[in-house]
Order: structure tokens, then C-alpha cells, then sequence
């Protein structure tokens, strides 16, 4: 993911500590916050939904358990939904 300020890289560690407290920009020293999108997550619930419904009946047909691609699907959900968002340190 990227700075929301300079756009510059940042380590995957720091984005994690963004999720507790704001985290300064390692390039332009100004804090990021690692926030879920509500926008991001209205928009993509109707298509994740209709994948839940459709995987289903795929999956059998497979022979894979559905609960797998259930699985697979909520956390990519989760993932797109993460947003980085600028936040002062102080
Ligand atoms: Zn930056």
C-alpha cells in the first residue's frame, strides 16, 4: 500500500502498527492511518454476496468443500475494504 500523502511505499509492518495508532510516512513524515473504506464496502457487497450465492453449487460440482471459497472470498473482501487514510501524529 501506498502513503495517502507522497504515495511513496510502505512496509507492511508499519501498515500494521496504522491499525492501533497513526504511523509517521517513513519518506514525508506524515501520518497514515490503516481504516476500513464504508464506501468500498457498500460497493462491493452486492458483488460479493452474488459470489457467496454462485460459488456454492460451483464448488460441490469441484468436489471442493464451499466453506474453502467462502473463506477465500470474505477475506479478499476484507483486504479490498482496508484503506489507508491521513491522519496527523499529534
Ligand atoms: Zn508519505
Amino acid at each position: 500500500m501506498k502513503c495517502p500523502h507522497c504515495k511513496s511505499k510502505l512496509s507492511f509492518s508499519s501498515i500494521k502498527k496504522s491499525l492501533r495508532r497513526p504511523q509517521p510516512c517513513n519518506e514525508c513524515e506524515e501520518g497514515y492511518l490503516l481504516t476500513l473504506s464504508m464506501s468500498r464496502m457498500l460497493l462491493l457487497i452486492l458483488p460479493v454476496a452474488f459470489s457467496l450465492v454462485m460459488i456454492r453449487p460451483i464448488s460441490l460440482h469441484w468436489g471442493i468443500p464451499p466453506s474453502i471459497f467462502t473463506a477465500l472470498i470474505v477475506v479478499l473482501y476484507g483486504l479490498s475494504c482496508l484503506t489507508l487514510v491521513k491522519r496527523s501524529i499529534r
